[in-house]
């Protein structure tokens, strides 16, 4: 019998065959379409009698790397890439829902994701609830007769609650209703949903998949019987993913384990730092002691993710002046990229919720978002605290 290859072995040993030049790294396949011998090939092609490649819509050979590695990173049956995560996550719920059916989700899912179930999935009859995951316990009470998804994002965006996901899953097997979780703040490496009953995990492979801030992409990884229909949904409304994007977001899982374990151990650094200042008034992380579900976290998560919140003093106007004065440190939309990268949601992402809705979501007007990046991590620390203390 071989043995089971490991976590960092599959992101580098899973590799379509070598093309006629005995390239060592995968060719990109950057066509649009696949010919075939003759007209039998064609039809048993078309037939699906044969796995082969018909239109890059469908399936390319790059595509189909990628997505081999993540379903063995996440323990799953089977895939389908997409160009961006929300191209994974509208395609999800686009392939199982009809109207009539109503998604229970985690109150804090990302700014998207809430456009989706407030502004457009209504528009086609799909109703959602929001729960807190402070009052999971009446979780139950809020399931109804036509709840087809439950829906979580774990550690959240960009409040950091960590959500039980064993809890969730054993809520989902007894009632039949499928759970669907957004991994990409932990990444297959810290945290693998799949273990806990989850049966489709979705991510932006745009964060820390990539992790170089180089591409969009997105993916969807679960049961097969269920990604056969996101795929047939998928093939004809056509949200998939570049070759080209596939070879770079391939390439960058191969660092995934190594990158990420750099990212954990300078946020960790970075929110014990910010615990100590005295012009913070709290720190959110994962692996904290004081964070309110560390328990939970170390129980579902190897380590503690590379995103770190904390509270400065002097509220919007305190968080406004906190990222001006930074020197090194990046203000961008995105997290997860090897530079680390300051936002001030209540003044940019969030500015456009009241303040009561912001509290809600836990983000307070001094909240700062830091996505640790791959710095030294003396350089990281010495940006942030001559932002606190000038
Ligand atoms: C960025 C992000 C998304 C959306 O991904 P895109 O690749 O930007 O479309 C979804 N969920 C979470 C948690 C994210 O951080």
């Amino acid at each position: 019998m071989t043995k089971k290859r490991q976590f960092e072995t599959e992101a580098i040993r899973n590799q379509i065959p070598r093309s006629g030049f005995s390239e060592h790294t995968s060719a990109m396949y950057v066509t649009s379409s696949f010919v075939f011998d003759d007209a039998e090939d064609m039809r048993a092609s078309f037939a699906e009698e044969k796995e082969k490649n018909i239109y890059s819509r469908y399936s390319n050979p790059n595509n189909t790397e990628f997505i081999d590695k993540v379903v063995a990173m996440e323990g799953a049956e089977s895939g389908y890439a997409f160009a961006s995560g929300m191209a994974a996550i509208f395609s999800t719920f686009g392939a199982l829902l009809s109207s009539g059916d109503h998604i229970l989700s985690a109150r804090s899912v990302f700014g998207s994701t809430h456009a989706l179930f407030t502004k457009f999935l209504p528009r086609w009859g799909i109703e959602t609830t929001y729960f807190n995951i402070n009052e999971a316990e009446n979780l139950e009470s809020l399931i109804q007769p036509n709840t087809k998804i439950l829906y979580a994002e774990t550690p959240t965006n960009p409040g950091l609650e960590v959500i039980d996901l064993e809890f969730l899953g054993a809520i989902c097997k007894k009632h039949k209703i499928l759970l669907v979780i957004d991994n990409c703040f932990a990444t297959p490496y810290l945290q693998q949903p799949i273990k806990y009953g989850a049966d489709l995990v979705v991510h932006s492979a745009t964060k820390l998949m990539d992790g170089q801030g180089r591409v969009l992409g997105g993916i969807t990884v679960g049961k097969a019987e269920l990604i056969r229909e996101i795929y047939l949904f998928a093939r004809n409304t056509g949200p998939s993913l570049s070759p080209f994007n596939s070879w770079i977001l391939s390439k960058s899982l191969e660092t995934l384990s190594v990158r990420v374990d750099r990212h954990c151990e300078n946020a960790l650094e970075v929110a014990e730092y910010l615990e100590k200042h005295k012009q913070v008034n709290g720190v959110r992380y994962p692996f904290l002691k004081s964070h309110p579900q560390y328990d939970i976290a170390v129980k579902q998560m190897k380590k503690g993710g590379n995103i770190v919140a904390f509270e400065v003093k002097g509220g919007i106007e305190g968080g406004r002046k906190f990222l001006d004065k930074l020197q090194m440190c990046s203000l961008s939309a995105n997290l997860g990229d090897t530079r680390t990268i300051v936002t001030h949601p209540a003044s940019s992402t969030h500015s456009k919720l009241s303040v009561e809705e912001r509290n809600i979501v836990g983000i307070t007007d001094g909240l700062i978002r830091v996505s640790v990046g791959l710095e030294n991590i003396s350089d990281i620390v010495e940006d942030l605290s001559q932002a606190l203390n000038n």
